[in-house]
């Protein structure tokens, strides 16, 4: 055997199993390898059929006595039906979707069933358990099969249909017998795995997979973590070194312009926003491009810093010439926030006489019109295109459909990403290289790129993954801002917080109500039953509580222009009352909107009901945030109750980790890391032992020439972030 086998080609697979291991993408026996366990626990013990327990996993001997296959009574599901019986008693194993295993042991032979037991006044079954044939002789031998059964602890995978936890186990079991492991080359140098007593790859899989105690399943998790940030930094270190091989637009402001434009606003810059400009400015300066993140929370103004940054852009003319202008591509993750993007840059640049470009999947703006120069106007989309190729329109905000190929500017110098992390990584590099500046024989220039996110998220999970970009934090907010009111309310106080909701709407104010669910649950679904629903809550709301309200509702399944629609008359005051789901959640901003009520509190991540939160932070009134929560357990409200302590949201983004568990809202997926690279996420230290090598690395040697299995692993290879 050897690693690069198929699985298929060396295990005896049902079509179910081929179709499960598909779905986990494990293809040969090293992938089996590198599936790791999400935990370790009890071994199943072989039992007497009357000793069984209800709930408990355990493993049954006994005479197959009769076997079926039928159809589920209500579904219509294939299943196949086994009883099986020892001296002491009676079991019934139950198949779905698995007739087949009606056949594998004949009437009369002997059956190992391995599962959970369910114990009903109708008699003991097991559900999908795992089945072996055994020789009469093992049943007989009743005595020696117990004595040869030792417990210990047992890796316990991550399940699909047709892939069980046991058969995992006992494939890999087999593999490691097998020595397959042996063969695999460890990618980490072994210098590193000194320095930081790390096991060896080859030790650390055994002992991952099978450890003899607690210590060795520790240090082998740590040492896979460390391997995974290692392999990340490499990505993004690279991806940074190459970026930057590239020259850009050297971009000359002149600080005096910087400044009248600054002081249209309105508003004095916060000394944050002015040190991010500062460095923003500092870096047009170089002849390398900015690779930029602007962090900061919600209403802590970081448009009007992408209003600057883009300021001394269109200011400066293309490289080698005295004449046009550079441009700048703004993109947001949906058509609400380019909307308002554009509006926002209306009012900033209405003085300077430059038009504005809106793109998005329901059509094309244009500011000034024709015939009202303080008005947009819609213009079709060859013709918006057009003008942006040929530089007449310098700035254009868009979504997604900022990066079509259709889409060309003429000398783009500065890319802005809102909300950074809701694109995926070749999104992002797709719009900084569209740029049609070419000078002979020398290498493209690429734009400069600010990217920027509210989402406040731990140092080390930044340090991670956004390895490839320097960091800002606005870390301040405007001043004049209240701080808003936040209150946890248990269900008897419902009441109260909607007199409240009437007092405010009085005032003219306006509400958020903020449901985890679009639709009715789903019945069958025992968990969803207490969660509120969008529709079915703005219905009640109407009917029994604010009848004299305007109330709408908004939620991912509208469309665009259904939503933009509410979003407009929310904005206009036309709406008392949006009760809506997280799509809020992304810059939405409605000033004159002071409340907000968040249902079903605890199936929110702290960062997430902190960024709800900041909905309501954007005028100098009073703000209130009033989270519900249904849950009873101690654990669910004093983690809500941080949401009231905590100073900041990167605060709260270090306690929605080390809180973290499996499973749960705020866990690494999102950014693309696995449970077990999380691990390191939790530790400050690894995650810098782990840049540091990698930096090194990348310093001295930006091929990996001298690391041919770590060049391998990381070509190609991209950290995608998946949100919702
Ligand atoms: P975010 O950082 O969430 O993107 P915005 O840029 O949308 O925040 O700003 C939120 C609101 O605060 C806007 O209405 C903006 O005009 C206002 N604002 C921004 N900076 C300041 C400031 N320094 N002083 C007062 N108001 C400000
Ligand atoms: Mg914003």
């Amino acid at each position: 055997m050897h690693p690069k086998d198929l699985i298929e080609e060396k295990f005896r697979l049902n079509p179910f199993q081929k179709e499960g291991l598909k779905k986990l993408g494990l293809k040969n026996l090293q992938d089996l390898l590198f599936y790791l366990p999400s935990r370790y626990g009890d071994k199943a013990e072989l039992k007497h059929i009357d000793e069984v327990k209800n709930g408990e996993l355990a493993v049954v001997c006994g005479k197959v006595l009769s076997t079926k296959i039928s159809k589920s009574f209500r579904g219509g599901v294939p299943m196949a039906e086994m009883v099986i019986e020892d001296d002491s008693g009676k079991i019934k194993a139950i198949w779905f979707h698995q007739p087949y295993m009606a056949k594998k042991v004949p009437e009369g032979k002997f059956a190992k069933l391995t599962g959970q037991i369910i114990i009903k006044k109708t008699g003991r079954s097991m559900v999908n358990p795992e089945l072996e044939e055994t020789g009469s002789a093992e049943i007989a031998h009743h005595g020696s099969l117990f004595a040869g059964n030792t417990i210990h602890q047992t890796p316990v995978y991550p399940e699909t249909r047709g892939v069980s936890s046991l058969w995992l186990q006992h494939a890999i079991d087999k593999l490691l017998k097998n020595k397959i492991h042996e063969s695999i080359e460890d990618i980490i140098p072994d210098t590193i795995l000194t320095k930081y007593h790390l096991p060896s790859l080859q030790t650390a899989l055994v002992w991952i997979h099978t450890p003899q105690k607690d210590s060795d399943a520790i240090a082998a998790r740590k040492r896979f973590s460390f391997e995974e940030v290692f392999l990340i930094q490499l990505v993004k270190l690279k991806e940074r070194k190459e970026y930057e091989s590239n020259p850009s637009f050297k971009i000359s402001t002149n600080e005096k312009e910087i400044k009248n434009f600054t002081e249209r606003f309105g508003f004095k810059m916060t000394s944050a926003q002015t040190k991010a400009t500062e460095q923003i400015t500092n870096n047009f300066r170089e002849s390398k491009p900015m690779t930029r993140l602007l962090e900061g929370d919600v209403g802590s103004g970081k448009t009007a810093v992408a209003a600057t940054a883009t300021y001394s852009i269109i200011n400066t003319s293309p490289y080698g010439k005295d004449f046009g202008n550079l441009q700048v591509a703004y993109m947001a993750p949906t058509e609400i926030l380019a909307n308002q993007h554009f509006e926002s840059f209306i009012k900033y640049f209405k003085h300077t006489g430059i038009s504005v470009g809106l793109i998005t999947g329901s059509g094309c703006k244009k500011f000034p019109s024709k015939t009202n120069a303080e008005k947009w106007t819609a213009i079709s989309r060859s013709q918006l295109l057009k003008w942006v190729a040929n530089g007449e329109i310098p700035i254009l905000i868009g979504t997604h459909s900022l990066i079509q190929k259709t889409v060309k500017f003429k000398h783009l110098g500065l890319v802005i990403i809102d909300e950074q992390h809701r694109f995926g990584v070749d999104q992002r590099l797709r719009l900084a290289k569209k740029t049609s500046d070419f000078i002979e024989g020398k290498k493209l220039p690429v734009p400069h790129l600010l990217s920027m996110t509210a989402t406040p998220i731990p140092r080390t999970l930044a340090l991670t993954i956004y390895g490839d970009l320097d960091l800002t934090l606005l870390d301040e907010m405007p001043v004049g801002r209240k701080p808003i009111i936040t209150n946890i309310v248990t269900p008897t106080q419902r009441e109260d917080v909607y007199k409240k909701i009437k007092e405010e709407i009085k005032n003219s104010r306006q509400a958020y109500i903020i449901c985890p669910r679009i639709d009715e649950p789903d019945p069958d679904k025992e968990l969803a039953l207490n969660t509120k629903s969008v529709k079915a809550e703005a219905k009640r709301l109407k009917k029994d509580v604010f009848q004299e309200c305007e109330i709408e509702i908004l939620h991912s399944k509208m469309t665009p222009k259904e939503k933009e629609k509410v979003m407009d008359r929310f904005s206009l005051g036309k709406i008392n009352i949006l009760v809506a789901t997280s799509v809020v959640e992304v810059g939405v901003n409605v000033p004159n909107a002071t409340l907000i009520i968040i249902e079903g509190g605890e199936r929110f991540g702290l960062s997430q009901l902190h960024q709800l939160r900041g909905r309501v932070l954007r005028s100098n009134h009073q703000a209130y945030c009033y989270i519900f929560s249904e849950s009873r357990t101690e654990k669910t409200w004093n983690r809500l109750r941080a949401i009231k302590t905590a100073k900041n949201g990167f605060e709260l983004a270090e306690m929605d980790l080390s809180l973290r568990g499996f499973g749960e809202l705020c866990g690494g997926k999102q950014w693309g890391i696995s449970d077990i690279g999380m691990d390191a996420i939790k530790n400050i230290k690894m995650v810098e032992a782990a840049r540091n090598e990698a930096k090194d690395i990348i310093d001295n040697d930006p091929e990996m020439k001298r690391y041919p299995e770590l060049r391998e692993k990381t070509k190609g290879k991209k950290l995608e972030t998946h949100f919702e």
